[in-house]
């Protein structure tokens, strides 16, 4: 048994006891305000609690519709583009309950969520140095078959051609920019910490891709949706001329290089919304 063991214990203890007795508070005050009146507990009451409420009312009738009509636009409205960690941390937690009662799947409500983030990522029109970009790859995208360990090295890879690593990696060496497989969220957080990236494009499924959204803001991601032919998180690809137009749109002077995969030549012009660049649907 280990020596702290009491020591978690009590602070369990003292946690649990807590929250139960905050809970109990607001039960009872539920219960009590109405019993007694706003107005017997003092006159101005009624009216300080009618003001808090009417401001958070419209903080979010402002939240809501700056940024259902910058959606729809695919511009900032109503300074939304300053409420991109608002949608990744308050609504698409709430978003996600609601759609259970339309037996929306999550997964179909973290793409659309996806989509809507790259859109605004976009939107902010910012270009970036090769030095600032880190491009963050999933284990599952390495070939199941390969012996060579890449998560603290890719460059351990040896090209081969066997899987999407090769190709990726050419990109990132075409472009400058740094490269680096995650096996999970906290090898990913880690890397973000070690590069310091001003933008991540990032590979992943929907539910990854989600969570390393909402971990790193106020970084933006741009996310880009791994293909699972062989089922989830075994053997899967990724669009390589899709990722290197979001990297072209973000470079400075990217659209300057010449593509590497030429079947996306043309097909991003600078300056349309990421939705032209294929972003995830
Ligand atoms: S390309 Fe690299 S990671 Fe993929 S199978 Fe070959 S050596 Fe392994």
């Amino acid at each position: 048994m280990e020596r702290n063991e009491p020591s978690r214990k009590r602070l369990f203890i003292g946690l649990l006891c807590g929250t139960g007795l905050a809970v109990c508070a607001v039960l009872a005050l539920v219960w009590i305000v109405p019993y007694i009146g706003l107005a017997n507990i003092h006159p101005l009451v009624p009216w300080v609690l009618g003001a808090f409420f009417a401001a958070a009312i419209l903080l979010v009738l402002w939240a809501t519709l700056g940024l259902a009509i910058s959606v729809a636009l695919a511009r900032p409205f109503l300074g939304s583009d300053h409420l991109r960690g608002v949608m990744a941390k308050v609504f698409l937690p709430l978003m996600t309950i609601f759609a259970r009662l339309f037996r929306l799947s999550k997964s179909r409500v973290r793409g659309s969520f996806i989509k809507v983030n790259n859109e605004m990522v976009a939107a902010e029109n910012r270009r970036y140095d090769p030095s600032q970009i880190l491009v963050l790859l999933p284990h599952c995208l390495q070939s199941s078959r390969c012996l060579h360990r890449l998560t603290y090295d890719i460059n351990n890879c040896k090209r081969c051609g066997q899987c999407p690593v090769d190709g990726l990696i050419s990109l990132s060496e075409a472009y400058g920019v740094h490269i680096a497989i995650a096996t999970g969220g906290t090898i990913a957080r880690r890397i973000v910490v070690q590069k310091r990236p001003r933008l991540i494009l990032a590979v992943a499924c929907e539910r990854d891709l989600t969570s390393g959204i909402q971990d790193t803001y106020p970084i933006p991601v741009y996310g880009v949706l791994n293909e699972r032919p062989n089922g989830p998180c075994l053997d899967t690809r990724v669009a390589l001329p899709h990722l290197e137009g979001a990297l072209r749109f973000f470079l400075v002077n990217g659209e300057a290089q010449n593509p590497l995969f030429d079947r996306f030549a043309g097909l991003a012009p600078l300056g349309k919304p990421a939705s032209a660049l294929g972003g995830p649907r």
